[in-house]
């Protein structure tokens, strides 16, 4: 249903006690990314600590939500334990159709529930479980609970937290669903500091498509582009994967703690490899014809019997490179079995991979020992990484528990800054340049998928600091057009701006139609004003030195060239957040 303000429920788990909200701002921020800013701003309390219990944890959709395909991702916003700040995170999976079923634009959550909890919320249900015997539960064990006690699929969707986010971990995820995540800055946390191990959203409502002639036609239109085009093939058959041997063919691809760029053992973990070895099946989000979700499966032998147990691990390119190049890791069976791991932990795979092949570098060189790894770590070898990963997810002592904050955090204590794999939060799987590496430490998310400096690195080897800035602050724009609607960003080319202004018109957001880009611009300025207000200052972010030893197809990184595009993005960065929302 069209409306021209938010309908947002929102809970507080302290009182037990919730009321929809009828909140304005539609034409202003349209939902999604530019929705989190606007909540976090009504409801944080920007001075006060992450786990503050009044800090509120927020699942924003869009307008389109629901009514185009792969419309299918919801942004998570909250104060990150990362850093204290403000952060975003995205998901797929069946969260955000969920919330249009149950009629909700958000859901913010504030407070802490007295014991260990559940929220269940329908178009007419509000529950809050005690589930205080899933205490201490992995993620498949409690997936296992929670779907039985909610059954049902299609417009149901379970958000779960593992150890990771009980302990809470700077580096837990919100698992969505099983293959899907809010996995980096550490949502899971927040949710374990709420004392909720799981949200469970019934999409038990009505949503009316509109009526007209123009409305189906553009669907159609959409639905052909989808799935005609090179963007199927591209991310249904080999997927993200297929980056694996690309970026390692132009050096680019970290190893081992970016200690090398390229390696001739990726044959073992190519995409290609993955898909004839590993492959079982493909998944999708709800609403999203591409399925670009590639499940394998690992197998496990029970020595008792000799039976063997098969289970479904999700793949993608950043977790094959945090799981494999980056731990040495060239098999793509035991790849999974590090992934499988992690998943059960409810950490983010990315970042607990990054922090284990710093803490295998720190081992090598003599500033940790088995005393504090409790497994002996050592490039290559996966099941020591198995065993770690668990202690990492369960903070099992000092060294586990200061990990698990970030790498950072433990390289304080134990040495070895220059070489953490860190930029604004462990490193995403891009060694591809100087732009990449100015842009992850300084961007909004600290994530690749901020604006594309990873591809712009790959077009360009002249260094001219305005263009690439330029680049990165029109790309950020772009993106967030998309992520307020909220697009899955691999449909990035079929939803141009003209395209999503048709979209919109054809639901009925006229105003929204005519203004997007304008919108997009002011919700960049707001969630900018936003981070700053709790704390972001560029200059805090510092780039280790490993980074500027890095050789990628360009040569050398030049040090000269990477500060100074730092700065000058920073520079841009604060005069977006100082500028007036217009
Ligand atoms: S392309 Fe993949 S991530 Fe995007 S909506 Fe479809 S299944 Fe989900």
């Amino acid at each position: 249903m069209i409306r021209d303000f938010f309908r947002v429920l929102v809970v507080d788990l302290s009182q037990g006690k919730s009321k929809v909200e009828n909140i304005d701002g539609r034409n202003e921020v349209a939902g999604g990314s530019g929705l989190g800013a606007l909540l976090f701003n009504r409801f944080s309390l920007p001075e006060k600590p992450w786990d503050a219990p009044e800090q509120p944890l927020i699942f924003a959709i869009g307008p389109l939500t629901g009514y185009f395909p792969l419309m299918s991702k919801t942004v998570c916003a909250f104060k990150s334990p990362y850093h204290n700040q403000f952060t975003e995170s995205h998901a797929g999976g069946r969260t955000a159709l969920s919330l249009r079923f149950a009629d909700y634009d958000a859901l913010v959550l504030c407070g802490k529930a007295p014991s260990l909890s559940c929220l269940v919320i329908g178009s007419r249900l509000l529950e809050i479980k005690d589930v205080n015997f899933m205490r201490g539960m992995d993620i498949t064990e409690s997936g296992k609970l929670l779907r039985r006690m909610f059954p049902g699929s299609g417009h149901r969707t379970i958000m779960r937290i593992g150890p990771a986010g009980e302990n809470r971990s700077a580096m837990a995820c919100i698992n969505a669903d099983t293959y899907r995540h809010f996995g980096r800055m550490g949502g899971g946390a927040v949710m374990g500091d709420k004392n909720l191990k799981a949200i469970a959203v019934l999409g038990d409502g009505e949503f009316v498509a509109p009526a007209g002639k123009e409305y189906p036609r553009l669907f159609d239109d959409v639905f052909k582009q989808v799935t005609s085009t090179d963007m199927m093939k591209k991310y249904h058959n080999l997927g993200t994967p297929a980056n694996i041997k690309s970026l390692n063919d132009i050096h680019s691809l970290p190893w081992r703690n970016l200690q090398a760029t390229s390696d001739p053992l990726v044959a073992g973990i190519t995409g290609e490899r993955f898909a004839d070895e590993n492959l079982l099946r493909n998944g999708a989000c709800s609403g999203c014809p591409v399925g670009c979700i590639h499940i394998g499966f690992v197998r496990e032998k029970f020595m008792k019997d000799n039976r063997y147990l098969y289970r479904q691990v999700a793949y993608d390119y950043e977790p094959i490179f945090s799981t494999g190049t980056m731990l040495g890791i060239t098999d793509s069976f035991s790849v999974l079995s590090i992934m499988d791991e992690m998943e059960k932990a409810g950490l983010d795979v990315m970042s607990a991979g990054v922090a284990l092949a710093w803490a295998t570098e720190a081992t090598e060189k003599g500033l940790i020992s088995k005393k504090e790894t409790i497994v002996p770590l050592q490039f290559g070898k996966s099941a020591s990484y198995r065993q770690a990963v668990v202690h990492l997810g369960g903070a099992a002592n000092e060294f586990y528990a200061l990990l698990s904050q970030g790498t950072l955090r433990a390289a304080e204590k134990f040495g070895g800054a220059e070489f953490a794999c860190v930029l604004g939060q462990e490193m995403a799987g891009y060694a591809t340049g100087e732009v990449f590496f100015a842009a992850q430490a300084t961007s909004f998310r600290h994530s690749h998928l901020d604006c594309g400096g990873y591809a712009y690195d790959q077009k360009h080897d002249e260094q001219d600091i305005e263009k690439a800035v330029n680049f990165l602050i029109d790309d950020e724009a772009g993106r967030i057009a998309l992520t307020c609607m909220v697009s899955c960003l691999f449909a990035r080319e079929i939803y141009n701006s003209e395209m999503l202004s048709k979209c919109l018109e054809s639901v009925g957001y006229s105003d929204l139609a005519a203004t997007l880009p304008h919108i997009a611009l002011n919700v960049q300025r707001l969630r900018w004003k936003t981070r700053i207000a709790t704390g972001y200052n560029p200059d805090s972010v510092t780039i280790p030195k490993r980074f500027f030893k890095v050789k990628t197809w360009k040569g050398m990184i030049d040090p000269l060239y990477l500060k100074h595009l730092k700065k000058r993005y920073a520079e841009r960065i604060l005069a977006l957040g100082a500028s007036q929302y217009a």
